[in-house]
């Protein structure tokens, strides 16, 4: 499996953008069996260069991360990414899980603090982690992996200090040795865009920045992720989706058209790559990359 900064390293000699997929390990048999037998197959037809598994987000199980990374290299052969966070690990339970992770050919890990599974504030584990930075010290310390971390073009939630002061923090992630970044979905592009050049020009950061992107599936649905992870809903996609509230297939298809147009922006702007927030369904990620002939049309 290669590693993501080999993968990133070479975008610029390529035609096209460096594309990944994040999926969730499902919580259900049912769940799992679409996911391996009809959603992952169907993505693949896009060619991506790599694909990333969540660790215990939304408190899921996290014995499924590292069957899910091992089941995806050995079945589909794709590079993964495997989601690790500080939350109630010792250091030496996350010295296991990385020999475990390089044990199944798995060299790339997005080092994160995560979230208390209940809500509520963080608490670093006596032994533990306290920041994400620590982590990818860490890590990078351990062991030859290709490692990223998240940013957040709007700032971190529950940052008190503001987006500058996040984003200083983030440079102290890449500081500490990680590859590149990853960011939380974003619906205005003008974020991003702050971001990246604060980064880039102010605080003098250069790694490959890698914008999340998510489709959306449903008006309701979209509300609730986003009070989840902070992402602001601006004004006028609020009132779009308002008048789609009780249409969901009207509001699929107008998430595909938003993503794309988001996406094209981006594009045209020379992002290295756009990684989609696929909720573990190929329909919507794989009609953006269509219309933005990424992938090949039925
Ligand atoms: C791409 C992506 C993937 C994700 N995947 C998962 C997942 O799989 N599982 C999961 O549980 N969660 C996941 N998350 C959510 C993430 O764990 C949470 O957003 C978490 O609250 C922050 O994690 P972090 O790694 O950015 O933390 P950190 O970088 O440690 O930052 C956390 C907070 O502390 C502040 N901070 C950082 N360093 C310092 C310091 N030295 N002093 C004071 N303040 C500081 C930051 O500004 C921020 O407010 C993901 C997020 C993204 C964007």
């Amino acid at each position: 499996m290669q590693l993501i900064r080999e993968i990133l390293g070479k975008q610029k000699s390529l035609e096209r953008p460096v594309l990944s997929f994040e999926f969730f390990p499902p919580k259900t048999v049912e769940g799992e069996k679409t996911l391996l037998e009809r959603q992952i197959p169907e993505l693949l037809s896009a060619k991506p260069d790599f694909c990333s598994v969540t660790y215990g987000a939304g408190g899921g199980t996290r014995e499924k991360t590292l069957a899910l990374v091992k089941f995806i290299q050995q079945k589909f052969k794709l590079t993964t990414l495997a989601h690790l966070t500080c939350v109630n690990h010792t250091q030496a339970e996350v010295a296991a899980l990385l020999d475990q992770f390089y044990f199944t050919g798995c060299r790339n890990i997005l080092a994160l603090r995560g979230d208390p599974p209940g809500g509520g504030s963080f608490q670093p584990t006596p032994g533990g982690f306290s920041y994400a930075s620590e982590l990818v010290a860490f890590i990078r310390a351990k062991g030859d992996f290709s490692i990223g971390v998240a940013g957040f073009p709007e700032g971190h939630v529950a940052n008190k200090h503001g987006k500058l002061a996040d984003w200083k923090h983030l440079q102290e992630k890449t500081a500490a040795g990680a590859d590149f970044i990853l960011t939380q979905l974003f619906f205005d592009n003008s974020d991003f865009f702050q971001f990246r050049d604060h980064l880039q020009n102010t605080l003098k950061v250069n790694v490959p920045i890698v914008p999340g992107i998510i489709s959306i599936q449903s008006a309701s649905q979209i509300v609730r992720f986003t009070q989840l992870c902070g992402a602001r809903i601006p004004a006028a996609l609020q009132k779009k989706l308002d008048s789609l509230a009780h249409d969901d297939e009207a509001a699929l298809a107008f998430g595909i058209e938003y993503a794309t147009l988001q996406c094209q922006e981006l594009l045209k702007q020379g992002v290295p790559g756009l990684h989609f927030y696929t909720l573990n369904k190929a329909h919507s990620t794989l009609a953006v990359l269509k219309n933005l002939g990424l992938a090949k049309p039925t």
